[in-house]
């Protein structure tokens, strides 16, 4: 299959774009891309290592202190702002693009992904010019004032799950900021990444200020971009596990790091609550992107009382979710993204039952569909607090469902866990929602919703689920250094 790409580039040839050129690896090394939904190879990319991280590395290095830096202010926003423009203008490309890398539904590429990707430049492109410092005066003695100046060069290491959203969530603020950055997209999902740097060209980002290695983590572009001498931060989301390697790869130059990581989020439903109202956010909350979305709520837990209605109206809904072709506008689950991520989510629901618990629908290939990582919508009851699966990170479209009695007692569970991501709890009582969201421990607790965001607040990870903030001007201050400048009067 072949998609074309504008300048002659096809689905097939995912290059390196290094000082605003497409490139191959030095020793013409490549791997092959496969479309989750048919098994089929799509494409060949370019497998760069340390020779390529260095090379783009030297170049954004180089750029730091070139064109970049003589932009006024507003010069530099309209750039960014463009880049969204250009994103809005090939929205159907880019999504069908990110359909095929992913396995995700067409339509949610087309409504939530891309768009969000191109009002990530938008936002900050708003949002930088806003932003002032600090200055005290220290009685009649001194005054003091901050300047703000870009980190440097700033490594962006991504997740397969939202490939553009999530890299735009973080290549926005870091050229707001004036940073020049290296890109390492997942391995999986390398092609709107691969495009986005013939956009920045097209807005006017100079050469050199974005640049895209592709590759794979271990022993590869990742690490050697963690452990670049020259890169001054780490922007990285992904798996808990993969942030710890990472940190110890970082701590050779003491790098700034953010984490974005994993999630086992509770979805903690009170007897109080409007149940319908809550099983349509929970279907989604639970399933949306095959529940490959770190903030989806994969632990639900419901006061007894109505237990078994949100049990028996739930499961209905789930059966009703159509599994299959992304391309298909009817489908509302796809595919997942490989083949050892379906092993692994699969293992997750032998082991279910063979810790006794009850698989109320899914747990299975759907009828009719051979080819493809495609499973069922899987909900599962009977397993107790201390089942691996209601502790680990499944980051599929699997969830448990498990009753409670007392407000302390559901508390205690949600925050049983080295996790903190995100929560839901869902009440009309307003005491208790405030009460309740003050003590779960996540970055963000949403009251009668899910995945509701304004860019300008923090976003992040309690515990081993991340580290800083991102959203606004905690962005912001990742992507700048300060300078106190103390003048005695
Ligand atoms: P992953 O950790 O396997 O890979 C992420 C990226 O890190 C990839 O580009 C990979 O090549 C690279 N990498 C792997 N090993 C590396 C190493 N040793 N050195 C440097 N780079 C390395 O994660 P994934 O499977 O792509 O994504 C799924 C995970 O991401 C889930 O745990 C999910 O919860 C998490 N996630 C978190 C958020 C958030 O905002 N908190 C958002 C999306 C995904």
């Amino acid at each position: 299959m072949k998609v074309s790409m504008s300048k002659g580039l096809i689905l097939n040839d995912c290059l390196h774009f290094i000082n605003g050129q497409y490139v191959s690896s030095v020793n013409g090394k490549v791997f092959k891309n496969v479309n989750p939904a048919t098994e089929e190879e799509i494409g060949i990319v370019a497998e760069g290592g340390r020779e390529e991280v260095d090379f783009a590395v030297r170049e954004a290095r180089k750029a730091l202190n070139g064109p970049w830096k003589k932009l006024t202010l507003n010069d530099r926003s309209s750039i960014i702002r463009k880049i969204g423009d250009i994103i809005l203008e090939r929205v159907e490309e880019l999504a069908e693009m990110e359909s095929l890398d992913t396995g995700k539904p067409l339509w949610l590429a087309k409504s939530v992904d891309i768009p969000r990707a191109a009002y990530n430049f938008h936002f900050f492109a708003d949002y930088m010019i806003g932003i002032g410092t600090e200055a005290y005066q220290t009685d009649d003695v001194a005054i003091n004032y901050a300047i703000r100046r870009p980190v440097g060069v700033v490594g962006l290491i991504n997740p397969w799950n939202l490939p553009l959203l999530l890299l735009t969530w973080k290549l926005a603020p870091c050229l707001a900021a004036g940073n020049t950055c290296v890109i390492k997209p997942a391995e999986l999902t390398p092609v709107t990444a691969t495009v986005l740097g013939e956009i920045c060209r097209e807005a006017g980002v100079p050469d050199g200020v974005v640049n895209i290695v592709h590759g794979f983590g271990p022993d590869s572009a990742g690490q050697a971009l963690a452990e670049h001498l020259d890169v001054n931060a780490i922007s990285f989301t992904g798996e808990t596990i993969t942030g710890k390697t990472i940190m110890a790869a970082a701590s050779k130059s003491l790098k700034r790091l953010s984490y974005e990581l994993g999630g086992k989020n509770p979805n903690i439903i009170f007897a109080d609550s409007n149940v319908d109202e809550v099983i349509e956010t929970t279907v989604k909350s639970s399933f949306i992107n095959q529940g490959e979305v770190c903030l989806c709520g994969s632990r639900i837990y419901v006061e007894r009382p109505v237990y078994e209605e949100f049990l028996q109206k739930f499961v209905a809904k789930t059966k009703q979710l159509v599994v299959g072709d992304p391309f298909d506008p009817k489908t509302k689950v796809g595919a997942l993204i490989g083949e050892e991520h379906y092993e692994r989510v699969t293992s997750y629901i032998q082991l279910a039952k063979e810790e006794g618990g009850q698989i109320l629908t899914g747990g299975k290939r759907p009828e009719g569909l051979e080819k493809g990582y495609f499973l069922e919508p899987t909900i599962i009851t009977g397993l107790d607090r201390n089942c691996q699966v209601v502790r680990e990170e499944i980051f599929g479209p699997v969830v448990t469902v498990i009753p409670f009695d007392l407000e302390e007692e559901v508390i205690a569970q949600a925050n049983d866990t080295h996790y903190g991501l995100s929560a839901s709890i869902w009440t009309n009582d307003l005491r208790r929602a405030h009460r309740v969201a003050g003590q779960i421990e996540a970055g963000i607790v949403w009251v009668n919703t899910w995945f509701l965001r304004d860019l300008r607040t923090p976003f992040g990870g309690m515990k081993q689920s991340g580290i800083g903030r991102e959203g606004g001007m905690h962005s912001m201050e990742f992507y700048s250094e300060l300078t106190n400048i103390c003048i005695k009067l």
